[in-house]
């Protein structure tokens, strides 16, 4: 029946440079092994690099891609934050409104309406509440739930006065959605070696925290370290309002216990083929022989290289890819729900495959589609955990044509796209 198919990706230029989210910090510093981790750090800033450190560092200067972007000259130490507000649809609207805090509050349609959750607080997570799903499953899991409707325009403002106070940290901001962002310290930061360096870094991120915390009323979580990969889990590592520096002495061991699927670019699938060759944790990665391609081709080398929490990515500051898109015109108009099921489930497996290759996840899903007369609408929805999966992003497609009842004549066309790219979130990070 398909006459055309399309599958487009678009690039554009991120009009603002500046960056995310941050809390207060109660303790110094979350640090990732605890008391006698802080000794060994204290001791680590007056020592040199030792040689296996210094080696990897010349080894990531010759690369060099991450410290270009840096503008960093070869020798220096990199200085990475990730910062990820904590819940920030919902935490901006308990913020908001004083009688939703502390209560299980869900962002999106009510449950006795067709809807979705966009997002939800740390109160109605608890119930197992995760955005992209049904609201009337959620309503289910938690029924004391208060369900708001969404108000984008008002965390995008949010979202753009707290990427200004990031960006008065001087830091060069990779800004990853509406609520994240990682910041590159580098310049600001060099001390004896990498370690020193990083801790550098603390004051910086504990000030910035306590400023979100007092400007904006909102809290964020900052992982400091010296690669995006570590970074990440770090800002993960301890939410909400965590503040987690994780030094290159202890990363090899602070990965160990952690599973696959906390590494950038682990999804289901390779999870699987790991398990299945009885690697199930960081550590198994580690201790693998070999480089892993032939359990996972050519991402093997790769894998490795990010086990050991090694990875040498910049920071992405030039074109990017924007959207993911996919469209089909039929031979003939229809309205058969089969056939446009059948088209958009193509579409979104299309599209997951294509993000599962760029190893992005997708904040926003669109649907497009174009009558016998040319009248063409468009349809979106965002949720605050990035999609990665084709079913969820077809479940969404479906969602949004049956919502807005837009297959209420034949269809000349039907496309369904995503959009707010980002990296995939690891939904837990819990020790095995
Ligand atoms: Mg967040």
């Amino acid at each position: 029946m398909a006459a055309v198919k399309g599958l487009a990706i678009s690039l554009g230029k991120l009009a603002y440079r500046p960056c995310p989210w941050v809390a207060i910090v109660q303790t110094p510093v979350t640090l990732v092994f605890g008391h006698a981790f802080c000794f060994a750090l204290d001791a680590a800033a007056n020592a040199t690099p030792s040689g296996s450190l210094r080696r990897l560092l010349d080894r990531r200067g010759r690369r060099s891609g991450g410290r270009q972007a840096a503008g960093l000259a070869p020798g220096m130490f990199r200085v990475l934050f990730h910062l990820d507000m904590d819940a920030f649809y919902a935490s901006v609207e308990q913020r908001d409104n004083a009688a939703l805090r502390g209560q299980p509050v869900i962002v999106g349609s009510p449950p006795s309406r067709r809807g979705v959750v966009a997002a939800a607080s740390y109160e109605a997570r608890r119930f197992g509440v995760r955005s992209a799903m049904p609201s009337a499953t959620a309503g289910r899991l938690c029924p004391t739930a208060i369900f708001v409707p969404p108000r984008m325009e008002r965390y995008r403002a949010e979202s753009q006065i707290i990427m200004q106070l990031l960006a008065e940290t001087g830091a060069i901001i990779e800004p990853m959605s509406i609520d994240e962002a990682y910041l590159d310290l580098s310049q600001s930061c060099q001390g004896l070696d990498a370690d020193d360096s990083l801790l550098r870094g603390r004051p910086i991120a504990q000030t910035l925290k306590r400023r979100i915390w007092a400007e904006r009323q909102l809290t964020a979580s900052i992982g400091i370290a010296a690669n995006k990969l570590l970074a990440k889990l770090a800002s993960e590592f301890q939410k909400p309002d965590g503040l987690t520096l994780i030094p290159e002495r202890d990363k090899v061991l602070f990965l160990r216990p952690l599973p696959v699927r906390a590494i950038h670019g682990v999804g289901k699938v390779t999870e699987t083929v790991l398990r299945q060759a009885g690697i199930r944790t960081v550590g198994d990665l580690q201790d693998h022989p070999g480089d892993l391609r032939a359990l996972v081709g050519s991402f093997g080398p790769r894998l490795k290289q990010f086990a050991r929490g090694e990875d040498d990515r910049p920071l992405e500051l030039g074109d990017e890819i924007r959207s993911i898109s996919a469209e089909e015109t039929f031979a003939r108009d229809t309205d058969d729900r089969k056939v446009l099921r059948a088209c958009l489930r193509e579409q979104a497996a299309d599209i997951g495959a294509r993000l599962k290759r760029k190893q992005l996840g997708a904040h926003t899903v669109q649907v497009k589609v174009r009558y016998g007369d040319f009248t063409t609408l468009t349809r979106q929805i965002t949720v605050e955990e990035p999609l990665v999966e084709a079913r969820e992003i077809y479940r969404l497609g479906c969602f949004l044509l049956g919502r807005e009842k837009l297959v209420s004549r034949p269809l000349r066309l039907l496309g369904l796209g995503v959009s707010t790219l980002t990296e995939p979130v690891a939904r837990q990070l819990p020790l095995l």
